[in-house]
């Protein structure tokens, strides 16, 4: 049994680090960000992630799998904090928070690394009878929206992408907002930064098909073989893929559309992209 630190002061140094990281310059100096919830903190213990920090209610720790967690984070090396449901709420920037908020380490992968994940099959174990794929990568150019980079990260991961590249000037993926719409996926999936001409030259170089999705594709969002080695590259919620970009694509496609609206949100776009491919590759990997 661990007996946390006891934070009762709003001016207490701890508490402001903490809050510093809803701004950007708070996360770039620190190498941290906050993801909340003992749900989250559980996924990422499992995966052997464990926060820097770990801020958290009494009545939290008197749940045993909180207590674990916490016993778990402390033995990493964490500074388990313990503090009022005020203190947690100044921390989360918002009424009712989480009752265990962690600072993690911010963790983006060299574009070289990026390589199949392995997924567990259906019938076995994790570790067990894995399920071997062709690669399935996402890239973003220039996604602005934190909540779509986020639900973009989740879905990936739903689907058992390989990982996600972010190309260009992107919004933060270790913001608050884009954190809480991985609702987890931000500590299992692997994220690379890479500007457009690296990012090309390393998916020839893997034997990617790079699938655009566009507003001018002339195919169908099917118009390409699900069975390869793919990026499915989708554009910025303003003003889509570059030209160069849609040049350099071996498919350029479109998500059929028949009301007035003249586009599909990003998120909701990379999600039909890509649940249609799995489909197509028989849902390979998915779990009961
Ligand atoms: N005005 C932008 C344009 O002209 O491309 C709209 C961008 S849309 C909101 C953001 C991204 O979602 C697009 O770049 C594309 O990758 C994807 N997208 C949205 N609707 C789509 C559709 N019907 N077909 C293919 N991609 C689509």
């Amino acid at each position: 049994m661990i007996t946390p630190f006891k934070i009762t002061s709003a001016a207490n140094p701890m508490v402001k680090a903490l809050k510093a990281l809803h701004t950007k310059k708070g996360r770039a100096e620190s190498g941290l960000f906050l993801a909340e919830g003992a749900r989250l903190a559980a996924e990422a213990a499992e995966l052997g992630v464990w926060p820097q920090v770990m801020a958290l209610s009494a009545a939290a720790l008197e749940r045993p799998q909180v207590a674990r967690l916490a016993e778990g984070a402390a033995h990493a090396g964490a500074r388990v904090l313990e503090m009022n449901e005020a203190l947690l709420a100044a921390i989360a920037k918002r009424d009712n928070p989480q009752t265990v908020i962690g600072a993690y380490p911010q963790r983006l992968v060299e574009l070289e690394t990026l390589g199949a994940r392995t997924t567990a099959s259906a019938s076995g174990a994790a570790g067990m009878d894995e399920v071997v794929h062709a690669p399935l990568f996402v890239a973003l150019d220039g996604v602005r929206d934190p909540g779509n980079l986020g639900t973009i990260l989740r879905t990936a991961d739903s689907v058992g992408a390989d990982g996600v590249i972010l190309v260009g000037q992107t919004c933060d993926p270790f913001s608050v907002e884009a954190v809480r719409a991985t609702m987890g996926s931000i500590f299992a999936l692997p994220v690379a930064r890479a500007d457009f001409a690296a990012f090309d030259a390393w998916r020839r170089a893997r034997g990617l098909l790079l699938v655009g999705a566009s507003l001018k594709g002339a195919h169908p969002h099917d118009a390409f073989p699900a069975d390869a080695p793919l990026a499915i590259f989708m554009g910025n919620e303003q003003s889509g893929l570059s030209a160069e970009m849609e040049a350099a694509c071996d498919a350029l496609v479109r998500i059929p559309m028949k009301g007035r609206a003249d586009s599909l949100n990003l998120a909701i776009a990379t999600g039909v992209m890509l649940y249609d491919a799995w489909r197509r590759r028989g849902y390979a990997g998915a779990r009961e």
